[in-house]
C-alpha cells in the first residue's frame, strides 16, 4: 500500500489521516502546529446535519448594505482590505444571487447529513464518546417576520427527513429557562449534536491515528519540488520529504498550495470569533444561535461558548476584539443572568470559497495530489464524510455519485 501525506492536522486533515489509515495506507500529517491548533480549535462545536443549504442565497445577500452600517452585526469587512476583496466578493454574491441552488444542496447535503452517525462511532473508536452531545439545536428570534421568513428552510429540511418544531414563546421558557424573554419565536431542531469540546476531539482523533499508525509532524510546508509525473519532494523546515500520495487540507492556506499544481482557486478566509466563558454561573441545555447575529451560544464542558460573525481582512490582519466583545455582549443579552467575569478570546480563519461548497477531489493537472478544504462554516460537521470520499477518490474508485460541484477548476 501507498504512502499518503497530508498537509495540515486541522479537523480535516486529522480525519483523513484515521480514514486513510484504517484503508491501510501509511500515513504522515504535517502542520506547522500542533494539531488542532488552527480554525478548528475554536468552532461552536455543532454538528449541523442539516445545514445543507448555502450560506450565501439572496435572502442574506440583500441584508448586507445593512449590516455593514451596524458594529455589531454578523458580517464586518477591514475597508483597507475591500479593493483586493473585491472580485471574490462579486463571485459571492454572484454565486449567492444566480448559482445553481439545487446542486449547491445535492454538494453540501451527502457531507453534512451523515456527520452525527460517523462522530458517533469515530469518538467511540478513539475511547472519547463523551464529547458528543445529542441534545439538539435552537434558533431562536425576536422578530416574527424574521422567524417566518426562515420557515421555508426548515420546511426543506424537513422535506430531506429532517426533524424540527416551531416553538412560541411560552415553549421556550419551558425549554430554555434563562434564556432572555425578547426572544419570542424559535425552531427547535432536534437532529442536531455538538460536540463539547472541539479542540479535545481534533486531539483525541490525532491520538486515535497516532494508535492506527499514523505519524505526525510539527513542521512547515515551504515548497513542492515538481518531478515529470507529479510532485516528487515536499521541501518543509526540517528538510525535505520525498512524496508519493499527497493531500492538501491546509484551510485557509490551501490555495498557496494548490497554486503550486497549477490550480488557481478563489479561496478566501472568512474570520471568526468566539469568547469561552470560564464559571458562567449557568448553561443553556443546547446550542442556541442568535438570529441578528448568526452567532451560537453553546455548552462546553468547560464553559459556555459564543462563536460566530464574519470579518473579512487578509489571512495575516491582527486580530480585532472588538468583534469579541460582540459576542460578550450577545451572550449576555442572550442570557442575562450569566457571569462573564472570566473569559478568554480567540479567532479563526475559515477557508471559504465563492459558492460554500468545499474542494475534494484530485489536483486538476497533476496526479496524486488530493484536495480536502473550503469548507466554510461547517468543517467540523463535514470533516469526516470528506474524509472517507478521499479515502476513496486515493484509492482510485469513483463514488457512484457526480464530484463535479467539488472540483477545483469550477470557477
Ligand atoms: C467562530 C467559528 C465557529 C465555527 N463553528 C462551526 C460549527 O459550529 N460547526 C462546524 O461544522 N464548523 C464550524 N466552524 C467551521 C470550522 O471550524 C472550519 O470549517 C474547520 O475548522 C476547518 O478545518 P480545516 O482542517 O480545514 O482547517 P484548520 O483547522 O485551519 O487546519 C488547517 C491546518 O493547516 C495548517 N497549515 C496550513 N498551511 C500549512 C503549511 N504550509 N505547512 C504546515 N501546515 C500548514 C495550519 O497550521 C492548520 O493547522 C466554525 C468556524 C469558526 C471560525
Amino acid at each position: 500500500m501507498s504512502h499518503v501525506t497530508i498537509i495540515g492536522a486541522g479537523i480535516i486533515g486529522i480525519n483523513c489521516a484515521v480514514s486513510l489509515r484504517k484503508a491501510g495506507y501509511d500515513v504522515t500529517v504535517i502542520d506547522r502546529l500542533p494539531p488542532g491548533e488552527g480554525c478548528s480549535f475554536g468552532n461552536a462545536g455543532v454538528l449541523a446535519t442539516s445545514a445543507f443549504e448555502p450560506l450565501a442565497g439572496p435572502d442574506t445577500l440583500l441584508k448586507v448594505p445593512g449590516w455593514l452600517l451596524n458594529p455589531d452585526s454578523p458580517l464586518f469587512i477591514q475597508w483597507r482590505h475591500l479593493p483586493r476583496l473585491i472580485p471574490w466578493l462579486a463571485q459571492y454574491a454572484r454565486a449567492g444571487m444566480f448559482g445553481d441552488f439545487n446542486a449547491a444542496c445535492e454538494a453540501l447535503f451527502p457531507l453534512m447529513a451523515p456527520s452525527l452517525e460517523l462522530y458517533s462511532q469515530l469518538t467511540a473508536e478513539a475511547g472519547v464518546p463523551e464529547l458528543v452531545s445529542r441534545c439538539g439545536g435552537l434558533y431562536v428570534y425576536k422578530n416574527k417576520q424574521q422567524f417566518e421568513l426562515a420557515g421555508a428552510g426548515f420546511q426543506r429540511r424537513r422535506e430531506r427527513g429532517f426533524d424540527f418544531m416551531a416553538l412560541d414563546h411560552t415553549d421556550i421558557r419551558d425549554q430554555e429557562p434563562a434564556l432572555s424573554s425578547d426572544y419570542k419565536w424559535a425552531y427547535l431542531v432536534r437532529d442536531y449534536a455538538h460536540i463539547v469540546n472541539p479542540k479535545r476531539l481534533v486531539d483525541a482523533l490525532a491520538t486515535y491515528a497516532g494508535s492506527l499508525g499514523a505519524e505526525i509532524d510539527v513542521d512547515d510546508v515551504l515548497d513542492v519540488e515538481m518531478g515529470s509525473e507529479g510532485p516528487k519532494t515536499l521541501v518543509t523546515g526540517k528538510g525535505n520529504r520525498p512524496l508519493d500520495k499527497l493531500v492538501i487540507a491546509a484551510g485557509a492556506y490551501s490555495h498557496h498550495l494548490c497554486a503550486k499544481f497549477g490550480d488557481k482557486v478563489p479561496l478566501e478566509t472568512e474570520r471568526g470569533y468566539h469568547v469561552m466563558i470560564n464559571e458562567p454561573g449557568l448553561l443553556p441545555s443546547m446550542p442556541i444561535m442568535d438570529n441578528d447575529v448568526k452567532a451560537w451560544i453553546t455548552p462546553m464542558e468547560h464553559g459556555l461558548r459564543c462563536a460566530g460573525t464574519v470579518e473579512l481582512a487578509s489571512l495575516d490582519a491582527p486580530e480585532n476584539h472588538r468583534r469579541a466583545q460582540v459576542l460578550l455582549r450577545l451572550a449576555k443579552r442572550m442570557v442575562p443572568a450569566l457571569n462573564v467575569t472570566d473569559y478568554s478570546v480567540w479567532m479563526g480563519r475559515r477557508p471559504t470559497l465563492p459558492d460554500s461548497i468545499p474542494v475534494i477531489g484530485p489536483a486538476t493537472h497533476v496526479s496524486n495530489v488530493f484536495y480536502a478544504f473550503g469548507h466554510q462554516h461547517l468543517g467540523l460537521t463535514g470533516a469526516p464524510a470528506t474524509a472517507n470520499l478521499i479515502t476513496e477518490l486515493v484509492a482510485g474508485r469513483r463514488p457512484n455519485r457526480s464530484l463535479s460541484a467539488y472540483r477545483a477548476d469550477r470557477f
